[in-house]
């Protein structure tokens, strides 16, 4: 029989406190007893699950979930789920592991708002990221086995696991997957990564046509086709260097170093979206096509923003490079890019180098000018370019 609410014994009782307090031990003793159900409900509704989700406790998450407790029990007074729960308390890999552990993305609370649509409510941005962009492994999996009559499966077993990272990443600039294709010597072969391009344009299109339409999930699987087919063409024959790639996607123009390839890369892939109709596509084109190429917003904030649910990051650094969160090295020159390491810099050179000495005479400039001025002409130093790659939120 379903628990009641608000009917806990002494023993669950107990369970909620030490909860609270955080104590694993104490909570596994308790859960081994009789008189503790897993899935018991305070007067209010909320299980011991949600109630570890709200405080942020991860482990006790863990420990609750190895007892079976259940994820998307939707008893709360609220309509509130341990996902929601989880968002509220802003921790990310308590909401991971509830998605994991298979919490419905599309469940709503009492005033119809998702999980997703609450973290963003309240500004944890981190949590509607990792939201919209889990694909559990058992969705990818299936195209492993043979299906209807073939023989072959569209996705070689050895391939799912790397083919995975790329689509759950997060950062979704075209230098960092080619950086996780490189990562992985099978990827580096221009049949695997027609297989997996393949596979994605079957999953952007399972996410257009099913009941819960998942226009986001759909944008992401055909932009990171994209650039897997992309990348099919600079692996020819004997060659398996992406490097050449990497350098046109970073290669700035002589006037300011705005990666123009990039972006025009970028804008043509969001373009190419097989779904006219789709009110995503519209609301990207619309933002994008009236931008002049090098002007902000770029592409690729749009797109982020799209499909990450980021916005306005200001704290955070982005490495020039890759696009990566919270790099903190400084080209030692010019003071004004960001790296997240020695190969991130590298990579970049090439084309910093153009521009290094004047951005750093520039910033020099602007030092010796009035204190006033100094903080308005801030906000323009740096090549425009340059500097949006950092700031990609602005
Ligand atoms: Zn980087
Ligand atoms: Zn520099």
């Amino acid at each position: 029989m379903a628990p009641k609410k608000g009917e806990l014994t002494e023993e669950e009782k107990e369970l909620v406190q030490v909860i609270s307090k955080g104590n694993v031990q104490d909570a596994a003793q308790l859960l081994g007893s009789k008189e503790v159900r897993v899935n018991c409900l305070d007067e209010h509704g909320m299980t011991p699950l949600m109630h570890s989700a709200y405080k942020g406790k991860e482990d006790m998450c863990k420990l609750l979930l190895q007892h079976g407790a259940d994820v998307n029990c939707n008893e709360h007074e609220h309509g509130y789920t341990a996902l929601m729960f989880a968002c509220l308390s802003g921790n990310k890999d308590i909401v991971w592991m509830m998605l994991e552990a298979g919490a419905d993305t599309d469940a709503v609370n009492s005033v119809g708002r998702t999980a997703a649509q609450m973290a963003a409510f309240v500004g944890q941005h981190d949590c509607v990221t990792v939201i919209n962009n889990f694909f559990p492994r058992e969705k990818l999996d299936y195209y492993t086995k043979p299906q209807g009559l073939s023989k072959e499966p569209k996705l070689p077993v050895k391939l799912a696991g790397p083919l995975h990272k790329i689509i759950t990443t997060t950062n979704l600039h075209p230098v960092k997957i080619i950086f996780l294709i490189q990562e992985n010597p099978l990827l580096l072969d221009q049949e695997a990564l027609k297989k997996c391009s393949t596979v994605l344009d079957l999953i952007c299109e399972k996410c257009m046509k099913q009941k819960d339409m998942n226009e986001v999930l759909a944008m992401k699987m055909h932009y990171i086709s994209c650039i897997l087919q992309k990348c099919t063409t600079f692996l020819h024959e004997g060659e398996d260097k992406l490097d050449p790639l990497i350098k046109s996607l970073l290669k700035g123009r002589d006037s300011d170093c705005f990666p123009v390839f990039q972006e025009k890369f970028i804008r043509e892939s969001i373009r190419k979206f097989p779904f006219c109709e789709a009110t995503l596509l519209q609301q990207l084109v619309r933002s994008i096509a009236p931008v002049e190429i090098g002007s902000d917003p770029t592409a690729f904030s749009v797109l982020t923003q799209a499909i990450t649910g980021q916005v306005g990051f200001v704290t955070a650094e982005f490495c020039t490079t890759c696009g990566e969160k919270g790099a903190d090295k400084r080209c030692s020159v010019c003071k004004l890019v960001m790296y997240c390491d020695q190969n991130c810099q590298k990579l970049h050179w090439f084309t910093h180098k153009k521009v290094c000495k004047t951005l750093k005479d520039k910033r020099e400039k602007t030092r010796a000018g009035s204190c006033q001025r100094e903080e308005k002409a801030g906000k323009v130093v740096g090549e425009r370019g340059e500097r949006h790659r950092v700031n990609l939120g602005r």
